[in-house]
């Protein structure tokens, strides 16, 4: 059974999300799809979403806190009042636009987990990293596991490529099968792969046998094209 989540990141509005999620939520059951589903919406939606028996809403962030003075930020306070229980952590967008530290995302990681939230936890190497070849790009994902505790039995990992994400530019089966083969060596959690996953690609990525599932930005965002993938998968 895949697991296939949409990272909506800034996009759709309170209206066009709520129509996104019942319109996939019925097909899911009009399709008996199996595969576990996971959206992350704006958490400006969150209020907004009726129907959500088939699949899981999911925070595409939150701060490592209850409540507090932490301008532009929302915690547990607020999560818990639509029960997000699941959250994204450690996003490519997060870490090299938003400028999270490994620490900062470490700290993040260790407060959620504490809670029990299913935590999706992503990693990837930038472009120039991977142009000095496999062992440098493990070398790199690898530090991206500093702090984590990969025992944590609500853990799924998402290998998400920089260079990959948002570009079109899909890895290759064999740029992903190297580094999901050597992730799960180490590692035996779910892990999904992120990046340009589109339509007419998913159920190639899915197939191979270190992916567990997808992790879909762009190519999930009108409700057509993720009920495509969903049916593909
Ligand atoms: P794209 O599917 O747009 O490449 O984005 C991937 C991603 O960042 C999902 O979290």
């Amino acid at each position: 059974m895949a697991i296939i989540a949409s990272n909506f990141k800034t996009n759709h509005t309170r209206k066009s999300t709520a129509s996104f999620i019942k319109e996939v939520d019925e097909f899911i059951v009009s399709n008996k799809i199996e595969s576990e589903v996971i959206v992350f919406p704006t958490a400006t939606s969150f209020d907004f979403i009726k129907t959500q028996s088939n699949l899981k809403i999911g925070a595409q962030n939150a701060y490592p806190i209850e409540n507090g003075s932490f301008t532009g930020e929302i915690g547990t306070q607020q999560l818990d009042e639509f029960n997000i229980r699941t959250i994204l952590i450690g996003h490519s967008e997060r870490r090299h636009i938003l400028n999270e530290s490994q620490a900062t995302i470490a700290k993040k990681y260790e407060f959620y987990k504490a809670l029990g939230y299913k935590i999706i936890y992503c990693v990837g190497e930038p472009l120039e990293v991977k142009q000095s070849g496999l062992e440098k790009t493990l070398e790199y994902v690898y530090s991206q596991f500093d702090g984590i505790d990969i025992n944590y039995e609500n853990l799924i990992l998402a290998y998400e490529p920089v260079w990959a994400i948002g570009t079109g530019v899909t890895a290759t089966n064999d740029d992903i099968e190297a580094v999901h083969g050597a992730i799960k060596k180490r590692i035996n959690k779910p892990l999904l792969y992120g990046g340009s996953v589109k339509v007419d690609n998913v159920r190639e990525i899915c197939s191979i046998e270190s992916v567990d599932g997808a992790l879909i930005g762009t190519a999930s965002w009108v409700a057509d094209d993720f009920k495509q993938i969903l049916e593909n998968t």
